[in-house]
């Protein structure tokens, strides 16, 4: 497993790379646009190639985008949910032309239509996200922290999705989230737990579509439903379960990404590191 973290395109995608590798980062993750919404700059052949160029000068492995915090197919207004679905359709074509292995999205909330209309207009949104999609990069699904009616706290619900007859055909992957699965009930904190916790993972989404992690501590305990980062070692999932989890075989090909503060990110990454056998 390589380590890295989420880091800023502030003055340009192409000065992603670099300061990955200041930080320590092995791979790295990136928003290719504000994160708040608004038009996305544009992606041209020069930075487009600078960035390319920055990921074999700084030796980074792999890129991650994550999509924008709006993203909501769930929502009862048609311009959130047409948003979400031209938005991250965008950014699978962005992250494509920049080599980028993964996206990763959020799925948004039930809140508004209730489980079984927003379950059917998610899976139509997908559908239209992907339908006729030639890139390269693969769309990650990621697990959620399990307030209120947000979509995907639990595996069976992460599964009903990846493994829906009308989306198969489209690969999708799973981003999957240390803190927000600890915060749905979901333990971590020791071998055995993580164990259980990969095993249920496995019966129901699958192993196979495992495809990146997202590396936080918990500032909440177990089942806490908050979705509130922490530093490596200072929250309830605690340093055994991060060594249990970087070092399982069955986690050796996915790579880890750190959420947590910058103010100690860089910490964070050689404390992983270091837990790394
Ligand atoms: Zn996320
Ligand atoms: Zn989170």
């Amino acid at each position: 497993m390589k380590i890295g973290c989420h880091v800023s395109i502030a003055k340009g995608v192409e000065n992603a790379p670099e300061r990955a590798a200041v930080l320590g980062c092995e791979v790295f993750q990136i928003f290719t646009r504000s994160p708040q919404g608004g038009r996305a700059p544009e992606l041209n052949e020069q930075n487009i190639t600078a960035f390319k160029s920055g990921m074999k000068k700084y030796h980074q492995a792999e890129c991650l985008v994550h999509t924008p915090y709006f993203i909501n197919y769930g929502s009862g207004n048609g311009r959130i949910f047409y948003g979400s679905v031209s938005v991250v359709r965008q950014e699978l074509e962005r992250a494509s032309a920049l080599g980028a292995a993964f996206v990763v999205t959020h799925l948004g909330s039930f809140k508004y239509l209730g489980q079984k209309k927003g379950f059917a207009q998610l899976i139509l949104g997908l559908e239209k996200t992907l339908k006729d999609y030639q890139g390269s990069a693969q769309l990650l699904l990621e697990n959620s922290a399990g307030a209120g009616d947000i979509i995907g706290d639990s595996f069976e619900e992460i599964a009903a999705v990846v493994n829906h007859p009308l989306l198969k055909k489209f690969k999708l992957g799973v981003c999957f989230d240390t803190c927000h699965a600890f915060a749905s009930g979901y333990d971590l904190r020791t071998p055995t737990a993580v164990k259980k916790t990969l095993a249920e993972f496995d019966e129901t989404v699958g192993l196979d579509k495992l495809r990146s992690l997202h590396l936080n501590d918990s500032k909440f305990p177990l089942s806490g439903r908050r979705d509130r980062h922490e530093h490596i070692g200072s929250g309830h999932i605690g340093k055994n379960g991060f060594a249990d989890i970087i070092n399982h075989p069955k986690l050796k090909n996915v790579n880890g990404y750190l959420e947590t503060e910058h103010d100690r990110v860089e910490e964070d990454i050689a404390f992983l590191k270091e837990l790394r056998k």
